[in-house]
């Protein structure tokens, strides 16, 4: 320590400690490195500071080191070559189309989209003067026939994370690169783990890290991932414009989580599967929603493109059972938790009332749809939990 600085006031050596943090320190855990102000070494620097430039860190809202060890990550799982980081995925959502989108333009929404996206086409139609229409899922080449010289993004989700059609995105993305028309894919079902979209020639995946990434129900975090560069900068404008970021303690939440991702999915795709062949035997319930079993629509799409499909799946219950005895079948489940959002240990049921979700498509079932997620519970505790409520609410 120099004299000088072992001479001011202890207040100063609060603010600007004699020690530096040790180096020689190593572990496995990505530091939690905070900013908001980022430090530059002099103001050649500060002129030379470009935003397009990857390897700058130029403000803490932008990117911090722990942002970026988690965005290299999610670039990697999917096979994109960067990713930009938001505080949700819906943030990541409204990024796309605020990056993409302008007065004047024309995009096209699947009927089985998130709600929240659909909500936000709409408040862009409405307010925004950009036309939105929705098309039927299942259109496949189809959708050609939709695009108009303004169409300029498509959006595609594979499946409807509450209905569980597979979309032929190959097809979409043939006829949208034939029109130059960008494609966005939901790809929240999959956490880029079970498909890889950007293989077949989508433009931004978008993640809610929110779900499997994150693995806790805890944190709130969103990503898109792209290949081409210059979509990618187009990305990052919208998103300094709109000033989100990400903090560094919720990244370093789901880099905990991410190394175990994998084996967690995997053991989500089994309970699920299970319950699903299981719930299919049952009386009460009419159709089983699940995209590995052949009558689901898109069962082809999912059998040449998936590898797995993790704990969501979707029930529809006889005709004959009204929704208020679904409400009770649902309440009485113990082991599945009432809310929205999944990817925790927590097994989750929430019902649906489907018809009332779409514009494009006609929905071919009757009786009320119950989506369940399969946590990390024991199997056979969650059947006997399903099996019980039935006698209860549905006996
Ligand atoms: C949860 C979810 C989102 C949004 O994620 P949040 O982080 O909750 O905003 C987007 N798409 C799908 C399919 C989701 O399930």
């Amino acid at each position: 320590m120099t004299d000088s600085k072992s001479k001011r006031a202890p207040q100063t050596r609060v603010v600007h400690p004699d020690i530096e943090l040790a180096p020689g320190f190593a572990s496995f855990a990505a530091p939690v490195m905070r900013a908001s102000t980022v430090v530059f070494p002099d103001l050649a620097a500060v002129r030379a500071a470009d935003w397009r430039d990857e390897s700058q860190w130029r403000y803490g809202l932008h990117a911090t080191p722990t942002s970026a060890a988690l965005a290299q990550r999610i670039a990697a799982i999917e096979g994109g070559q960067y990713a930009l980081l938001q505080p949700s995925g819906l943030a990541a959502i409204s990024n796309v189309y605020f990056g993409i989108v302008k007065a004047g333009d024309d995009v096209l929404i699947p009927d089985n989209v998130y709600s929240p996206n659909r909500d936000h086409g709409q408040w862009l139609a409405r307010d925004f003067g950009v036309t939105v229409r929705y098309y039927d899922p299942l259109v496949g080449a189809g959708i050609a026939d939709l695009i108009q010289p303004n169409t300029r993004l498509i959006w595609i989700e594979a499946p409807g994370s509450v209905t569980m059609e597979v979309p032929d995105v190959r097809a979409i993305v043939s006829a949208a690169r034939e029109r130059n028309v960008v494609t966005a894919i939901d790809n929240t079902y999959s956490a880029g783990l079970a498909f890889r979209p950007l293989e077949l020639g989508v433009d931004i995946s978008v993640q809610a890290l929110t779900k499997y990434q994150s693995g806790g129900s805890d944190v709130l975090m969103g990503a898109t991932i792209t290949i081409d560069r210059d979509l990618h900068l187009k990305l990052k404008q919208a998103r300094m414009r709109l000033g989100v970021g990400v903090s560094a303690d919720d990244c370093s939440l789901v880099l905990r989580s991410l190394p175990s991702m994998k084996a967690r999915f995997e053991t989500h795709d089994r309970t699920a599967l299970a319950l699903a062949r299981w719930l299919e035997t049952r009386g009460e319930i009419a159709a089983v929603l699940h995209p590995a079993f052949e009558d689901c629509p898109g069962h082809d799409v999912f059998m040449r493109e998936f590898t797995g499909a993790g704990g969501l799946f979707s029930v529809v219950f006889d005709a004959r059972y009204s929704p208020a005895q679904i409400d009770a079948f649902v309440e009485a489940l113990e082991l599945f938790a009432i809310g929205w959002s999944w990817g925790g240990a927590h097994s989750l049921a929430m019902p649906y009332d489907v018809a009332k979700m779409r514009t494009a498509s006609q929905w071919p079932h009757r009786g009320t749809l119950v989506r369940f997620y399969a946590g990390l519970e024991d199997e056979s505790d969650l059947r006997a939990d399903i099996e019980r409520a039935m006698a209860s609410a549905l006996g």
